[in-house]
């Protein structure tokens, strides 16, 4: 199960590679602008997240992908490294191989010369092996 910190981060992650956030089957489309400010999520960041919180991650949904933001917080589901570009991705908890990542359909991604996204330094996860990772690259 992803803990509600790993998904911000995911969607900090993907928000800062253009991806967008759909809510309510795709009534409201968002992506905040700036995804961080200095160390911390950024108001526009937390006001999205408000709205995923309180329809607590039902029919939310990153662009790209099939699976809810409520299907991350289950138990079957946790946040892991894409294989491809390092980029966290969902996958199902069982041991089958990792669901698509979004990348897939990011044209010149990885791309080293963009910048990479980052999480906020504030945040304390096990997600922090890919922060190490990412910034050793
Ligand atoms: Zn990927």
């Amino acid at each position: 199960m992803a803990s509600t910190e790993n998904v911000r981060l995911y969607l900090a992650y993907w928000f800062q590679l253009g991806k967008r956030l759909v809510l309510d089957n795709g009534k409201e489309i968002l992506l905040p602008k700036p995804v961080m400010e200095g160390n911390y999520y950024s108001q526009q960041f937390e006001e999205c997240w408000a709205k995923v919180d309180q329809a607590e991650g039902k029919n939310c949904y990153l662009e790209g992908t099939d699976y809810t933001i409520d299907s991350l917080l289950s138990p079957r589901w946790d946040i892991h490294p894409c294989a491809r570009c390092d980029m966290p991705i969902a996958t199902v908890e069982s041991g089958l191989p990792s669901l698509l990542c979004p990348c897939s359909d990011l044209m010149y991604w990885p791309n080293l010369d963009l910048p990479i996204p980052r999480p906020p330094v504030s945040t304390k996860n096990h997600l922090t092996r890919l922060k190490n990772r990412l910034n050793n690259s």
